[in-house]
């Protein structure tokens, strides 16, 4: 058994940066990942199209400058393999790989409660002990597993976006089928149309999309970033989302319509995942939203020529980005070409699969290759996975039974010494990920350095800052239009997950505030214990 200070479970985005920082104010620290390769959702989600929908020079580490200065971003929105090779370069350059045990799926997490300290062991049985757990599991990583009947009878090959094979997936002169229209379907449908015999897309919910506006990144352009890198951090930090900039401080329904849609115009070319925060209350107020609704439909149409498409194509019952909008090049166009179909699954469900391909309510559609985009068990998927046991014995299936709870996202009472990135209760999947799990890194190294100078074994939410985060952010997501559209910020793209909204929404610089706070007072909202003792 290894003994650490710190165990992180996951080596994403998030479990690498904690490495690199914990270890860096000396504290003796393991990554463990369930996968046989660093890299997390960019190692899992191979599929054609993939990349990310925030820039890339936002959506990268800032806690090297000289890393920044070094690497060469060759897209405004990189693709999965570039980003995934950059996390491989920070992985070598600050030699992370030591400390990370590939292969390695924790199975359980029990609170020693005389000690406060963790014991946790794989699923391959072997054990660790730590002061401090981590979980660094991710947002999106755990797929939702949908099957349709009789899908051992298909003699084709079956593909999830999210567990992409690593060898490249011929399409040339293939029949294939698209299950799923969120992000990972906007993305990979215009490609695979471009290689495949054909393409069926089956579609349950029409889905808005921004244009990513993605080009290559200029020499000049490059130049011109990192000449300003740190302006551009702190914007980042200081903007809503932790995109960089912030919305027009006006209502959408007090500026002129003109005025409106000339600024709508300019972020549809620009924006892309930005185009909500056109103006302030665009995800606040149903006015509002129904004219940024009613642009994008107008884009959205302008794109496909049958009107037939078209209908079926435009969302039109929910609120402009109450679900994650998509980020796309070139998705709706694609339905223009000849070898796409759309088929509606409220119209025409699918019933199962037959061994040539897929049943429908009213056809059989024979295929070669049948792809599951159908999305994650989002948020908690992975979080409750894993049998976690706090004090008394309470698992975090049980604390979370009717949703989870948390403080600042990060701290569950009756768990002490366990804190958790970006996950629910912090701005997590409404914002710049990367960005929010290294506010949360840096805030969490800052508070065990405090507990090492003041000789504190565990660090430990209250029942009542818990009580009064989880009312705040509810409270937030009162305000906002996210409660209107079922969504998986909801919980409800599961069947039988609790109808809890699940994010922060009061903006990462909003977020950060508490941080600051919550640190200034002495870690007000955390109770304090040295083993066998409470210190205060
Ligand atoms: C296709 C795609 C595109 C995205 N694009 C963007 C974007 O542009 N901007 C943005 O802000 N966000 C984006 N996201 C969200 C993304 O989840 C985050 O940006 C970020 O990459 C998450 O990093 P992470 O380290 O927190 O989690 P992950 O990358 O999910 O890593 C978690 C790791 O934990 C491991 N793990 C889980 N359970 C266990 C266990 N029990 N034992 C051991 N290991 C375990 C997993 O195997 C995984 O490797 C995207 C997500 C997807 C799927």
């Amino acid at each position: 058994m290894r003994t650490v200070d710190v165990l992180i479970v996951g080596a994403g985005f998030a479990g690498l940066r904690a490495l690199h920082t914990f270890r860096g104010i000396g504290l003796d620290t393991v990554v463990l990942e369930a996968d046989d390769a660093i890299g997390g959702v960019w190692n899992f989600n191979r599929y054609p199209g993939a990349r990310c929908d925030v820039e890339s020079f936002d959506y990268s580490y800032r806690f090297s400058p000289e890393l920044e200065q070094e690497w060469r971003w060759t897209e405004r929105y990189a693709t999965q393999p570039e980003i995934l090779k950059y996390i491989n370069h920070v992985a070598d350059r600050f030699d992370l790989r030591r400390d990370v045990e590939l292969n390695t799926r924790v199975q359980t997490a029990t609170l020693d409660e005389n000690s406060l300290r963790w014991r946790v062991t794989s699923t391959d049985g072997r054990e660790w002990e730590a002061e401090r757990l981590i979980l660094a599991v991710g947002q999106l990583s755990a797929p939702k597993n949908t099957t349709y009947p009789d899908q051992d009878q298909f003699e084709g090959r079956i593909i999830h976006s999210s567990r992409w094979p690593r060898e490249e997936v011929d399409f040339a002169g293939k029949r294939v089928a698209i299950i799923g229209t969120g992000s990972s379907g906007v993305q990979m449908t215009p490609v695979i149309a471009e290689q495949a015999a054909h393409l069926t897309v089956f579609q349950r919910t029409a889905n808005y999309s921004i244009p990513a506006a993605n080009s290559p990144v200029s020499d000049e352009e490059d130049r011109a970033v990192k000449a300003r890198y740190r302006e551009r951090r702190e914007a980042a930090r200081n903007s809503p989302s932790g995109l960089g900039f912030t919305p027009d401080s006006r209502s959408a329904i007090e500026v002129p319509e003109d005025e409106r849609n000339a600024a709508f115009e300019a972020a549809w070319n620009r924006l892309g995942f930005g185009f909500a925060l056109t103006f302030k209350d665009i995800l606040l107020n149903q006015e509002s939203n129904d004219t940024a609704s009613a642009f994008v439909r107008s884009k959205i149409a302008e794109q496909i020529v049958d009107p037939a498409l078209r209908k079926k194509l435009i969302p039109q019952d929910f609120p402009f980005g109450t679900r994650r909008p998509s980020v796309d090049s070139g998705y709706f166009k694609a339905f223009n070409r000849p070898n796409v179909e759309l088929v509606d699954i409220n119209e025409t469900p699918i019933t199962g699969f037959t061994r040539s391909g897929l049943r429908t309510a009213d056809a059989e559609r024979v295929f070669d290759i049948v792809i599951y985009a159908t999305g994650f068990d989002a948020f908690t998927g992975s979080l409750l996975k894993p049998v976690i046991s706090g004090r008394g014995g309470m698992t975090l299936q049980a604390k979370w039974a009717a949703g989870p709870v948390s403080f600042l996202g990060m701290a569950v009472n009756a768990f002490p010494n366990m804190f958790i990135i970006v996950g629910p209760g912090s701005p997590s999947l409404l914002s710049n990920v990367l960005l929010s799990s290294e506010e949360q890194i840096d805030w969490l190294a800052d508070l065990f350095a405090y507990c090492r100078d003041n000789r504190i074994d565990a660090v430990e939410a209250t029942a009542e800052a818990e009580r009064d985060w989880v009312a705040h952010v509810n409270e937030r997501a009162e305000e906002t239009l996210y409660l209107k559209t079922p969504s998986y910020y909801l919980g409800a793209e599961m069947p039988g997950k609790p109808r809890v909204f699940m994010p922060y929404s009061g903006g990462v610089r909003g977020y950060r505030r508490f941080l600051e706070d919550t640190a200034a007072k002495g870690y007000a909202g955390m109770s304090m214990h040295r083993a066998e003792a409470t210190a205060a």
